[in-house]
């Protein structure tokens, strides 16, 4: 059986204690991305040309503003300028206005990287389900996860048939780690919430998990 995508960082990912796993996978194929794109692929005429089809999201932009090579990044926003200049035309009738409207905005979404990495974490939720039924220590690596974001679990689910005959079982895991997360950001936030109630205000000292509680549920809960 072979996988889709390199098995090692699904390993080392399910080993981290205080994150969201598939987070992590996602923050790594998305710096490395950002890497590409900074770097080799500006000289590059294929991934020009997808640059210039797709073009950057506003999240994806600042990152590359951000990230050293403002020269490269430069040279791909003017030939990804120059496609949108091209594209526009003048509109004339309400209902063509409205199409191209529309078009516009899918425009202004688009991002190559948010789109490769959708790709990419597509063979990692195949593969997370076909490691759970196929690799002997991993359902108990799995089970043990410190952490689920609501967002993954919902993508982990909709793969979650690829486990096959252990489909069921491997449900059940995902259900157990995203309560047991959830609970344990309940927990934490109560910690943190009693902080502002003056009767409480002496009680034992916060840990860093219960001072870090909003940041972690805005992780959980949001998909950001
Ligand atoms: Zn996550
Ligand atoms: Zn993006």
């Amino acid at each position: 059986m072979t996988y889709k995508i390199h098995t090692a960082p699904i390993w080392d990912a399910f080993k981290l204690t205080d994150v969201c796993p598939i987070c992590e996978l996602r923050r790594a194929t998305e710096e490395r991305l950002l890497g590409q794109y900074l770097n080799e692929s500006v000289m590059e005429p294929d991934a020009r040309v997808r640059v210039n089809r797709q073009g950057f999201c506003g999240s994806h932009s600042q990152k590359m503003l951000a990230g050293g090579n403002i020269c490269g990044f430069a040279l791909q926003l003017q030939t990804r300028n120059r496609h949108i200049r091209e594209s526009l035309k003048l509109i004339e009738g309400a209902k063509r206005a409205q199409k191209e409207a529309s078009r516009l905005q899918d425009e202004a979404t688009s991002c190559i990287i948010c789109a490769e990495t959708e790709q990419i974490m597509a063979r990692y939720y195949q593969t997370i389900a076909l490691m759970f039924k196929n690799e002997k220590t991993f359902p108990e690596l799995a089970r043990d996860a410190a952490c689920l974001c609501v967002n993954d679990y919902s993508r982990l689910l909709a793969h979650s048939a690829h486990a096959g005959s252990r489909a069921d079982d491997y449900r059940k895991t995902l259900y157990l780690v995203i309560t047991r997360s959830l609970s344990q950001s309940d927990a934490d936030l109560a910690a943190f919430i009693d902080r502002f109630d003056y009767q409480k205000k002496d009680a034992s000292v916060m840990t860093p998990e219960q001072k870090a509680a909003p940041v972690s549920a805005v992780r959980k809960l949001t998909r950001l």
